[in-house]
């Protein structure tokens, strides 16, 4: 799978699977992150219409960041 701009996801290994973000199962998945928690961490797999909505909600957060932390280039305060 090849994302928007070159991005790729964590992996390009396809499995089936369940989508953590819409919830739907028995899915083409890849692995776009982990959850990390204080007990461990959990793999994060996305269908391809999430990964793309995911790749396109990190494009927009960039090019108009809410938060300066956003943007990895953002200037710091001056205060
Ligand atoms: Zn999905």
């Amino acid at each position: 799978m090849r994302l928007p701009d070159g991005h790729r996801p964590v992996t390009e290994e396809v499995i089936l699977g369940d989508c953590f973000r819409c919830d739907r199962g028995a899915l083409q998945v890849v692995r776009v992150g982990e959850l990390v928690g204080p007990r461990g961490e959990a793999p994060l797999y996305a269908c391809r219409a999430c990964t793309e909505r995911l790749t396109a909600m990190h494009h927009h957060t960039h090019e108009t960041p809410v938060r300066p932390y956003a943007a990895a280039d953002a200037p710091t305060d001056p205060r």
